[in-house]
């Protein structure tokens, strides 16, 4: 029989640190990072009519509609790879996303394990975001906190970094509210469920990460 598998779920605003611990955590735990946000950007560098569609959304730190964030991430979740587990990034972030994501899930026999809330304040998360740097594979920098061995290069395979175009302060600050107003309400949601473990993110990735570890055991 097959081991069970593993599904968590990182929740908090943007630039907690969500997309730099799913990835640690994937790599530690031989599960996969499954980040909702880099499949829009994926499929917008490949022009497709879902990207071209979510750039809409995403230009003004808006939310891209339920349905089709649902189906996209529906779709990844039911490849092969993720059979043993996911780390989940960015999804889901409204309760109709949660909701989807529990129907997934039980059509698969397996559930929402554990949901990390990593909380940091809001003028930390905008010197995060500001100072972020991303590699087009998703891997993620800081220019201060994280930095690539060589500026503005990717450390694992040599490309060039960028800023994401969502990330100035106009879009970030829109970005945070929207968490605040659509977003929160799951912290409730998985509170109620048992299932939610509440993170200091204003520490060091490791001891973030440690700290998620600990939960999960
Ligand atoms: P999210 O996925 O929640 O939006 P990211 O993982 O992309 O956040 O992190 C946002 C920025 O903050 C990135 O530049 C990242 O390198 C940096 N960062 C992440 N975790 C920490 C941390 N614990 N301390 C300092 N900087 C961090
Ligand atoms: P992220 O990379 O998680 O910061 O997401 C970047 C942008 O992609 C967000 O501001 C939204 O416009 C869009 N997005 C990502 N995930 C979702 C989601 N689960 N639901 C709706 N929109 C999303």
């Amino acid at each position: 029989m097959n081991e069970k598998a593993t599904y968590i779920v990182m929740l908090g605003p943007p630039g907690a640190g969500k997309g730099t611990q799913a990835e640690i955590l994937a790599q530690k735990l031989g599960l996969v990072h499954v980040s909702s946000g880099d499949l829009f950007r994926e499929n917008l560098s490949n022009q497709t009519e879902l990207g071209k569609l979510a750039q809409t959304y995403m230009r003004k730190g808006e939310l891209v509609p339920d349905d089709v964030t649902i189906a996209m991430v529906k779709e990844r979740l039911s490849r092969p790879d993720c059979a043993k587990g996911a780390v989940l990034d960015g999804f889901p972030r409204t309760p109709a996303q949660a909701e989807a994501l529990n129907k997934i899930l039980a059509e698969m026999n397996a559930k929402v394990d554990l949901v990390p809330l990593i909380s940091v304040p809001n003028d930390v998360l905008v010197e995060r975001l500001s100072g972020r740097w991303m590699s087009k594979s998703g891997r993620v920098y800081h220019a201060l906190y994280n930095p690539p061995k060589v500026k503005w290069v990717d450390d694992i395979d040599g490309t060039p970094l960028y800023q994401r175009e969502d990330d100035k302060p106009e879009t970030v600050q829109r970005r945070i509210d929207v968490y605040y107003e659509q977003t929160a309400p799951l912290i409730d949601y998985y509170r109620q469920a048992g299932l939610l473990v509440e993170i200091d993110g204003t520490q060091e990735i490791e001891k973030v990460t440690e700290d998620i570890l600990k939960a999960i055991k």
